[in-house]
């Protein structure tokens, strides 16, 4: 129920925060800081976990390594300990109960010794080790509200919810906030499935489900923090599935609006097809021709191409989309294929060359490193259409250079996947009206069914078969004490002639203390192959003095190349024929499979090592057998989901997936073929799917 009376207007979803009550401009500024600046943002920001304040443990029924318990007590003593290292500190604090004593320890809150006063009431949570004594480790604490605060019954004597903390927000402040704006606010939040879907899929309406997602049990939920922990709350996986139709249905839309855009029309006929066929230096595989002709349909259709040409490492993506590109010249069409860097686009534009001599198609190369004049000539060129295809990196389109007549453009995402935002990119590059057809190539090998669910927008090609006669790659697990022979192993495979990769694993992500790691890498390197030329690459590098190696490694002015995970996106160097993985247990399967993939590109046998670390688990070690087992990307990334869990083994950011509030696309990947079912079902029904205006998504939002 609206309050009344009260002087003010209930909140509703669209309320500005600022200025509600308890939300003075200081607060309002720091919840802006935090993207939050209305109170749909505030319900929407769910609770990082609950904690289960109806029901307490007590410090008898601490168990070290044992799951995190929720303690209420009272603070014996608390002090600052002395600590050598420069801006690290610890702060030490004994916590009591009905049944005894447990320490608690803070790493870098100094502010908890001063505010941690003897005899504060504390509710803590935590996970108890033993120390000199048991002891809760960086536990979360919280100062018990007086009994006649208001709202006191928001953090205690129930399910509470504990929110990412933000400064000059204190918990119990935030509670009180977002109790009164799922009171006042959710009556507002629109049920947009129908009473008779909602039946079927077997879920929560909406709004209870936002309302159990604060604060269990309060909408009809069990009063039970296990099922938002677990992800299996039906009430979560409402809300998610909401997030989920949101971002399907906005695909949709984007794939309907393409479709009614004019793009050139590409056709090939028999003379055409025979040029095709002479620049071929072999004959295509099956996944490779069936891939053309699912790329010449969209040609012929009159309106934008937009395909996701996704394949295994080394499974043929760069001949189909040259191909393409020859095609489109054909017609008289230019085409842009564009790589993630400069050197990529130089061994691109390699390729390029060596197949389109003779083919009438003119090639181009140009990056950042072609300057002067050379340039001023290339552009002009271009601008009169004599090339027909001109290969760069993005930036190609970020300033845009001129084309005569654009038709097709290639990107070259490599193992990145940021592919929504990358098929936005050329309706900059429009020209004579007429959108230009997009390939993005693509190696990340996910299962086709979540490719399809994530790139709605995009239409998929797979290349699920390598090209035959590929030297395959030997890959071990070295055991326990192998560490000696692996690197004579390595020395031998020198000695014959090859180059080596060693990969080593980061420790933190910090500028000074990747380049030191890195550094005493190589040193350790070098020292185990004397007489060796070991050169060193990393992320944090500057992005020339990254490139420079590379192409000594290339030019085999080095012989050993000791790298982070950076060479994932790698050049080509047929002499490279083994590669040695440190600590490899640390990285994710479908990355050592992409790592896997700088080797074994030329004729030399190659070799992969994978060196696990001293402290690997058995169950770490299982998962490196997955590749020693196969080379099958799809397989391995399968594995990797399965072993794993899907947060980790791709992370979100990093693999560009979409940003959810909520769900998370891999966790709940049901969930996302549920959505693109739904959202293709409400298309048909409806004349505007109920989902156009998107409440939770926010890209759709900001
Ligand atoms: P990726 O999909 O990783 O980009 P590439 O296009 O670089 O793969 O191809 C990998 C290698 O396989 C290249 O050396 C290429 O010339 C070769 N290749 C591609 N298609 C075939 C084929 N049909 N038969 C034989 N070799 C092929
Ligand atoms: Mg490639």
């Amino acid at each position: 129920m609206p309050r009344v009376g009260r002087g003010r207007d209930p909140l509703s979803l669209r309320s500005p925060l600022a200025g509600t009550p308890g939300i003075g401009p200081a607060r309002a500024r720091a919840l802006a800081a935090a993207g939050l600046t209305n109170v749909l943002d505030l319900l929407l920001e769910l609770p990082l976990r609950h904690e289960d304040r109806a029901r307490f443990a007590s410090v008898a029924d601490l168990v070290p390594g044992g799951p995190p318990l929720t303690l209420s007590g009272t603070v014996v003593e608390a002090r600052l300990v002395r600590t050598r290292r420069p801006g690290f500190s610890i702060t030490e604090a004994t916590f009591e109960d009905e049944s005894g004593q447990a320490g608690l320890v803070f790493y870098n809150q100094p502010w908890m010794a001063r505010w941690l006063t003897p005899g504060l009431r504390v509710f803590v949570h935590g996970r108890a080790v033993m120390k000199r004594r048991l002891t809760l480790e960086a536990p979360h604490v919280e100062a018990e509200p007086e009994e006649n605060e208001a709202d006191a019954a928001l953090s205690v004597g129930r399910v509470v919810p504990i929110y990412r903390s933000l400064p000059g927000l204190p918990p119990r402040v935030r509670r009180r906030l977002v109790a009164r704006a799922l009171e006042e606010a959710t009556p507002g939040l629109p049920e947009r499935l129908s009473a008779e879907v909602v039946r079927q899929l077997g879920l929560p309406p909406l709004a209870p489900s936002l309302r159990e997602a604060h604060f269990p049990g309060s909408a009809g939920g069990p009063p039970d923090p296990g099922p938002w922990a677990e992800r299996s709350s039906p009430h979560l996986k409402r809300l998610a599935l909401e997030e989920l139709l949101e971002f399907q249905v906005a695909l949709l839309r984007r794939r309907r609006e393409r479709a009614t855009r004019p793009a050139p029309r590409i056709e090939a006929d028999a003379a055409l097809r025979a040029a095709l066929a002479g620049i071929l230096p072999f004959p295509l595989t099956g996944a490779q021709k069936q891939a053309i002709r699912e790329i010449g349909a969209d040609l012929r259709s009159g309106h934008p191409m937009a395909r996701l040409l996704q394949g295994d490492v080394g499974s043929g993506k760069t001949i189909v989309a040259v191909l393409t590109a020859v095609l489109a010249a054909g017609r008289g069409f230019q085409s842009a294929l564009m790589a993630p860097t400069t050197i990529l686009a130089e061994q691109h534009a390699e390729t390029v060359f060596r197949l389109l001599s003779g083919s009438g198609v003119k090639p181009a190369l140009l990056t950042a490193r072609v300057t002067g004049r050379p340039r001023a000539a290339l552009l002009a060129a271009l601008e009169e259409g004599e090339i027909g295809l001109l290969v760069g990196t993005h930036a190609l389109l970020e300033k845009p250079v001129a084309f005569r007549r654009l038709g097709l453009v290639v990107v070259d995402e490599q193992h990145r996947f940021g592919v929504s935002q990358r098929a936005a990119l050329p309706a900059r590059a429009v020209a004579s009206g007429l959108h230009p057809h997009v390939l993005v190539l693509s190696a990340t090998p996910i299962p086709r069914s979540l490719a399809l669910a994530l790139h709605g927008d995009l239409d998929v090609s797979t290349l699920g078969e390598k090209p035959p006669g590929r030297t395959p790659i030997v890959t071990r697990v070295a055991g326990e004490g192998e560490r000696e022979q692996a690197y004579r192993a390595l020395a031998r495979d020198l000695e014959s002639g090859g180059r080596a990769f060693v990969v080593v694993p980061l420790v933190e992500d910090s500028e000074t203390i990747d380049a030191r790691a890195v550094a005493s890498w190589t040193e350790e390197v070098a020292r185990r192959l004397p007489g060796r030329r070991v050169g060193a690459i990393h992320g944090k590098m500057r992005a020339e003095a990254r490139e420079k190696a590379m192409r000594q490694f290339a030019a085999g002015e080095l012989d050993v190349l000791v790298a982070t995970t950076v060479v994932e996106v790698g050049i080509d160097v047929p002499e490279a024929s083994f590669l040695l993985v440190e600590n490899a247990e640390r990285f994710g399967l479908a990355q050592l499979h992409q790592l896997r993939g700088r080797i074994g590109r030329g004729t030399r046998a190659s070799t992969c090592l994978l060196l696990p670390g001293d402290g690997a688990s058995a169950g770490a070690l299982a998962r490196l057998g997955v590749l020693a087992r196969t080379e099958d990307g799809f397989e391995i990334a399968d594995e990797d989901l399965r072993m794993r869990g899907p947060g980790e083994a791709l992370g979100t950011r990093q693999s560009g997936l979409p940003e959810f509030r909520i769900a998370d696309p891999l966790a709940d990947r049901e969930l996302l073929a549920k959505a693109r079912e739904l959202a293709l079902q409400l298309a048909e029904t409806a004349g505007t799917p109920p989902f156009e205006e998107a409440l939770l998504l926010r890209s759709a939002r900001r």
